[in-house]
C-alpha cells in the first residue's frame, strides 16, 4: 500500500524542465560582454534592460544553455548592493518550469520562502520568480516560464 503511495505520488510529479540560464552579476556590462565574448568564443545575442529591477542584461548561448550577465542601472538596485557585499561572479541558477504560478505554490508548501510570490516580467520574454536564498542554503534560485 505504501510503495502504491509512493509510486502514485511520484509520478503526479512535474519536475522543472532543465536550467534555463546561469545568472552572472558585474559591475560593468559593456567590459563584460567583451570579456564573455573572448572566453565563449560567440556573439552576445541580446541585451536587454529591465527597468522594473535596474539591470541591464546580456545573454549568450552555449548549446542548450545560457549565461545571463547582469549588471546594475541604479546604485540602489539588489545587483548592486549584491556586488558592493560580495563582488562579480555567479549570482543565481534559473530553472525553466512548465506552469511558474503551480511551481511557486508547490514550493511554498514544501516550505520555501519566495522573493516574489506572483511572476513578473524579466528580460529574454520570460515571467519570473526568485526564492529567498534563506530557505534554498544560500542559492538564489530564479524560476522562469517563456511569456506567450
Ligand atoms: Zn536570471
Amino acid at each position: 500500500m505504501r510503495q502504491l503511495f509512493l509510486y502514485l505520488y511520484q509520478n503526479e510529479r512535474i519536475p522543472m524542465r532543465k536550467i534555463e540560464h546561469l545568472g552572472v552579476a558585474v559591475s560593468n556590462i559593456d567590459e563584460a560582454i567583451k570579456l564573455y565574448e573572448k572566453l565563449l568564443n560567440t556573439s552576445c545575442y541580446k541585451i536587454e534592460e529591465v527597468g522594473s529591477e535596474f539591470v541591464k542584461t546580456a545573454f549568450f548561448k552555449i548549446g542548450e544553455s545560457k549565461i545571463e550577465l547582469v549588471a546594475a542601472t541604479n546604485p540602489d538596485s539588489t545587483i548592486a548592493k549584491y556586488i558592493e557585499k560580495r563582488g562579480q561572479g555567479f549570482h543565481h541558477i534559473a530553472f525553466d518550469v512548465e506552469d511558474i504560478e503551480k511551481e511557486i505554490e508547490r514550493l511554498e508548501s514544501e516550505g520555501f520562502q519566495m522573493i516574489q510570490r506572483t511572476p513578473k516580467d524579466g528580460a529574454d520574454n520570460k515571467k519570473i520568480a526568485f526564492l529567498h536564498p534563506k530557505t534554498s542554503n544560500g542559492m538564489l534560485v530564479e524560476l522562469c516560464q517563456e511569456r506567450n
